[in-house]
């Protein structure tokens, strides 16, 4: 048994559902559960269609109603043509669309818009999808059976946030998804979706249908969880910004989780965790190129030195210093808690005896956290700066790779270096208008042409 997630562009259209579908049918010998997301930029209009709802404005909010049924209809009668099957979907879609209607317009007469009201709004995208998936899949010879996520998925009630409750979804996935599987069918259940055990629908938060995957693949014991989206997989550095950056074909989790940060948007690995940690490998794959050889995400892959390069620019750099902190002891307690007062998170810090710099993405609540700081000592902030890390899980196991590193950089000024503990990431603070030429320099250095 296999999982079989397909992202919003990956559904996102008549052509992609065609690519899915015969991504399916290659897999049908492995008994896979087919994951969907709602089409692509569906979840974000169901959202603003209630935003406006809420502010009365029924008029724009029916519009966007009017506009996701045109597309979702049109394209269904690309797929399925307009007569029996086609017509049978039409209907079903466009009941869900006039209960969404009804749904907007009670919101505007309430003008109140509560998370409950939201997740019911917003796992709309993931039910219209779920069901034309179905019926495109029937109509190519595939047994698909639509499974209602709201019977599998059983959350807790923090709506726009659910909890999942990993042991009732793996009593009901036994019960509900398994025998399909064993039958021969080809379960297919919306994404992102669940529903509290009572039954009130709730959504696991934006991007949720890969932790619908992960959740079902570890209910299930999957073999693997494919992932399909519209990139090639992980790369070894931002393709926009490095020529010659290549796929990691296989990349360890804990890599995967470090390069999240740096808002390498492939998938959020937090996400996948409920299978990677007992052992599932997850791969990501692109589903308009379906035969590529894609990413593999797992707990052991290979330790090597560098497995990717990644950089942010727009980072300040706090520095706070006071002899007061020479052999004193719960001073990062205070500093931290302003930090925390201040809601603002620390990325990297280092560390002297009289001295503390840490960075921040966010300046947000600067003038506040260094109000509150300054009563610790002498506070200077560098604002444009920017950080360029190495990831990979041997990195801290060769003094050369890191000697590499600098020596790479040449004349790029590096202004603070944090390697984390274990070693899997170098952190390198630097001007921000040379970060480019830092990712460039290291992955030629570290990925060169020939190799
Ligand atoms: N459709 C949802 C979203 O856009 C869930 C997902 O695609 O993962 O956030
Ligand atoms: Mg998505």
């Amino acid at each position: 048994m296999i999982v079989v997630k397909f992202g919003g562009t990956s559904v996102g259209d008549a052509a992609a559902i065609e690519r899915a579908t015969d991504i399916v049918r290659g897999r049908l010998a492995r008994q896979p559960l087919v994951v969907v997301s709602a089409l692509a930029g569906t979840t974000n209009t169901l959202l603003s269609i209630a935003e406006q709802a809420e502010k009365g404005q029924l008029i724009g909010a029916l519009r966007g109603v009017e506009g996701l049924r045109e597309r979702h209809l049109a394209e269904a009668s690309k797929l399925l043509g307009d007569r029996e099957a086609g017509a049978d979907v039409a209907a079903d879609l466009s009941a869900m669309f006039d209960e969404l209607a009804s749904l907007a317009e009670a919101l505007s007469v309430l003008g109140h818009l509560t998370p409950r009201s939201l997740d019911a709004i917003a796992s709309i995208g993931e039910r219209l999808s779920s069901h034309l998936v179905v019926a495109v899949l029937c109509a190519r010879g595939i047994p698909a059976q639509l499974v209602d996520a709201g019977d599998v998925m059983i959350t807790d009630n923090h709506f726009t946030r659910a909890e999942p409750q990993p042991e009732m979804i793996a009593e009901a996935t036994q019960r509900i998804v398994r025998p399909l599987l064993e039958s021969g069918a080809t379960p297919v259940v919306g994404g992102f979706v669940g529903a509290t055990s009572t039954g009130v629908t709730t959504t696991l938060g934006r991007g949720g249908s890969d932790y619908s995957a992960a959740l079902f693949g570890a209910a299930l014991r999957a073999e693997a969880i494919e992932i399909w989206t519209d990139v090639d997989g992980m790369l070894t550095a931002d393709p926009r910004v490095v020529d010659g950056a290549r796929l990691i074909e296989q990349i360890r989790f804990d890599e995967a989780s470090e390069l999240a940060s740096f808002g390498a948007k492939v998938l959020h690995p937090s996400t996948i965790a409920p299978a990677v940690k007992i052992g599932i490998p997850v791969y990501i794959y692109n589903s308009r190129r379906p035969e590529g050889c894609g990413t593999r995400i797992t707990f052991d892959a290979p330790r090597r030195p560098v497995s990717a390069i990644a950089g942010k620019r727009d980072v300040a750099l706090i520095r706070i210093r006071t002899p007061r902190m020479l052999l004193a002891h719960g001073f990062m307690r205070r500093i931290f808690e302003i930090f925390d007062d201040n809601r603002t998170s620390v990325d990297v810090v280092a560390t002297s005896e009289v001295s503390v710099s840490m960075t921040i993405d966010d300046a947000t609540h600067l003038d506040g956290l260094l109000g509150a700081l300054m009563a610790l000592g002498d506070v200077s902030v560098e604002r444009n700066r920017g950080i360029v890390a190495l990831v990979g899980a041997g990195l801290g196991d060769s003094t050369a790779t890191m000697a590499q590193a600098l020596a790479a950089l040449g004349n790029v000024k590096v202004h603070m270096v944090s390697l984390s503990s274990g070693g899997i990431n170098l952190t390198l603070l630097v001007d921000g208008d040379q970060v480019l030429e830092a990712m460039r320099r290291l992955h030629s250095s570290f990925f060169p042409v020939s190799q």
